[in-house]
């Protein structure tokens, strides 16, 4: 199959999550931080993610990877668009769920409250779901070894590094309310993990 339907889909993908993204992060920056936990590992971890999410344009613009390439196929191709589409949703979701209470990095806000609804009520991190989901799509659209798990390897390893971190920083700020949250509640997906 002719992979420019391959650099399409990537294209309208990651144009569409950072459609999304904009006007979120643009409302929760104009709320104060009150306490960051941006440790030297957060701002590591972020670049990391960045590279992972940098790798496949690198794909899409430049022949750079064109060593790594194989053959398009239509079934990995149609399963990493519906990753992309539950994705896609989840990530708009989780947003809209989250609100202000929102950041990239571990913060706590001005006001900041713990969301259990919508998306949050059976799990604790569905963003961090919607981008794994994100990540299998690019995986299995495009057809490179180094910029197809670019953005799964990055974010796998984001995730391993800050969960903890992320859940000691809402169970300090929510006390009791977040312990009991979480008894309640998996990580990323409802009802098994
Ligand atoms: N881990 C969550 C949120 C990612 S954004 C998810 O995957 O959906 C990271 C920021 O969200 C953290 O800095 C924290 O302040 C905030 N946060 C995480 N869970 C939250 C919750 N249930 N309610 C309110 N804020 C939350």
């Amino acid at each position: 199959m002719n992979p420019w339907i391959a650099k399409a889909v990537v294209l309208a993908g990651t144009l569409a999550m950072l459609a999304i993204r904009a006007p979120h992060g643009r409302r929760s920056r104009s709320v104060k931080v009150v306490t960051s936990h941006k440790t030297p590992l957060e701002t590591g971890i972020l670049v990391l993610a960045w590279v992972g999410f940098v790798m496949p344009l690198v794909w899409l613009v430049s022949p750079v990877l064109s060593f790594a390439e194989y053959p398009l196929r239509i079934g990995p191709l149609v399963a990493g668009v519906i990753c992309f589409v539950i994705g896609l949703w989840l990530f708009y979701r989780s947003h809209a769920d989250l609100g202000t209470n929102w950041s990239i990095t571990l913060e706590v806000r001005e006001q900041h409250r713990l969301i259990t609804q919508g998306v949050y009520r059976r799990i604790r991190h569905p963003m961090y779901s919607a981008l794994v989901l994100y990540g299998v799509g690019h995986a299995l659209v495009i057809p490179n070894w180094v910029a197809g798990p670019s953005n799964l390897v990055a974010f796998t390893i984001l995730f391993g590094l800050r969960v903890r971190a992320e859940e000691q920083m809402m169970a300090d700020q929510f006390g009791d309310e977040y312990t009991a949250y979480t008894a309640r509640t998996k990580r990323l997906v409802p009802g098994v993990w």
